[in-house]
């Protein structure tokens, strides 16, 4: 999308680009644009290079760290930063738990953890879902007790992206199992090395983990870890799960994944296909369209106008969507090479025993697997099509 008419916005552009061209590693990018779960040394990296020129948290308040961008250039920088190959910061850092630190968390809480996610020194997972508590969230057991100062915790949280880094958790709790349902949950900070605490991997379909379950076993968590006050947990919660929907257009990722395409395309020959290349050019037309949608949204956050439509579900159904779709579109533009789901594996080569070409085959058919997850996670799209309903039809 062209907003170059606009000198400001030109300029901010090719200032986000010079920096990627001098500062983005060339190794680095090489590894995220592959498609597999970003490595933590990455990650890590590349949030402190942001950091020194201000730009870890595009997102937050000026006040906390933030660069005090509007909408439009937060989603520039993030779509450039996507093209170049940059590798994301800690999703559940940056976008899900700092937003309710600084808008709810003690003075206390706000210096202790929002400097050191700033600038990458602390990773942080997400301990939300349970065995039996994923789209019914509200029925989740983990259990926190009260022993003077502190809560003994004890339960199994499951799905925790990312949990094997985790320098802390945010976990919703149940402190009062007499109250209702939503009521009786809280919003505790929890220190991941605690003892009592068991991080165990979860294996994905791509072969790769990202994904752990996490058990608590009589850990102590100090009173003052918790986020305003007992039984309010819920309602932070579902203010960070609708941010976690906000994102989840992933527009920047899905334009990544059609340069991918258009480049694959474009070496197999499929581009001269019209009927591959009109089938990339629906995907195209959509990608449009979600964009347009995805600024919409972004203008209109904070304004009355927001409440007209229920955009995080919205976007979320409709970005989950075009990447399984581009996603199916890359494997098939693979051809037989489509059929190997190549491992996680960030050298240049094929991993060890795999059929070595074509360069660009490696991570393809992984990211396809991995990317089944997306109409499920931050709240499957069935439930996201039950809010849309619920919206509109008042059903
Ligand atoms: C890759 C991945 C990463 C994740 N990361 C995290 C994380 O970091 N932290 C965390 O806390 N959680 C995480 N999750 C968990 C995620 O939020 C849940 O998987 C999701 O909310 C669905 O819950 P569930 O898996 O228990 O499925 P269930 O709730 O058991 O649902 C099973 C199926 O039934 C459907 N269904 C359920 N209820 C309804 C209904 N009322 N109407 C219509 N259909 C319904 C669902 O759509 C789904 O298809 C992750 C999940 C995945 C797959």
């Amino acid at each position: 999308m062209n907003f170059e008419s606009d000198p400001a916005i030109a300029a901010f552009r090719a200032e986000v680009r010079d920096f990627l061209s001098e500062q983005l590693p060339a190794e680095m990018a090489r590894r995220t644009l592959r498609g597999y779960h970003a490595l933590k040394s990455d990650m890590v990296a590349w949030t402190r290079i942001l950091h020194a020129r201000g730009w870890s948290a595009p997102h937050w308040p000026v006040e906390h760290g933030g660069p005090g961008w509007s909408p439009l250039q937060r989603h520039l920088f993030e779509e450039e930063c996507a093209l170049a190959g940059a590798p994301p910061t800690c999703t559940s850092a940056f976008s899900l738990v700092a937003p309710v630190i600084y808008s709810f968390g003690s003075e206390a809480q706000k210096r202790q953890h929002l400097p050191p996610i700033l600038c990458g020194d602390t990773f942080w997972g997400q301990g939300f879902s349970e065995p039996n508590a994923g789209s019914d969230l509200a029925s989740l057991r983990t259990r926190a007790e009260r022993d003077g100062d502190h809560y003994i915790v004890n339960g199994q949280k499951t799905w925790t992206t990312e949990g094997h880094y985790a320098d802390w958790l945010f976990v919703l709790v149940r402190t009062d199992p007499q109250a209702k349902p939503q009521r009786g949950i809280s919003f505790l900070l929890i220190d991941a090395r605690s003892p009592g605490i068991t991080i165990r991997p979860i294996i994905s379909i791509d072969d790769a983990h990202s994904l752990n379950e996490v058990f608590f076993d009589d850990v102590r968590v100090p009173v003052a870890n918790r986020i305003g006050d007992e039984g309010q947990g819920w309602s932070f919660g579902k203010l960070l799960l609708d941010n976690e929907r906000a994102f989840s257009a992933e527009v920047p990722r899905n334009k990544r994944m059609l340069a991918r395409l258009k480049a694959i395309a474009g070496a197999q020959g499929l581009i001269d296909d019209p009927v591959f290349a009109q089938r990339i050019a629906e995907v195209e037309v959509e990608l449009a369209a979600l964009e347009w949608l995805t600024l919409r949204a972004l203008s209109e956050h904070g304004s009355a106008a927001a409440t007209a439509w229920p955009a995080g579900s919205v976007l979320h159904v409709l970005g989950s969507e075009l990447q399984q779709k581009t996603g199916a579109l890359l494997v098939e533009a693979l051809g037989e090479r489509g059929v190997v789901a190549y491992p996680e594996h960030h050298d240049a080569e094929a991993p060890p025993g795999y059929p070595p070409g074509p360069g660009f085959a490696p991570g393809v058919t992984a990211d396809f697997l991995y990317r089944r997850a997306v109409t499920i996670y931050g709240g499957s799209n069935e439930i996201q099509r039950n809010l849309i309903a619920r919206h509109w039809l008042g059903a």
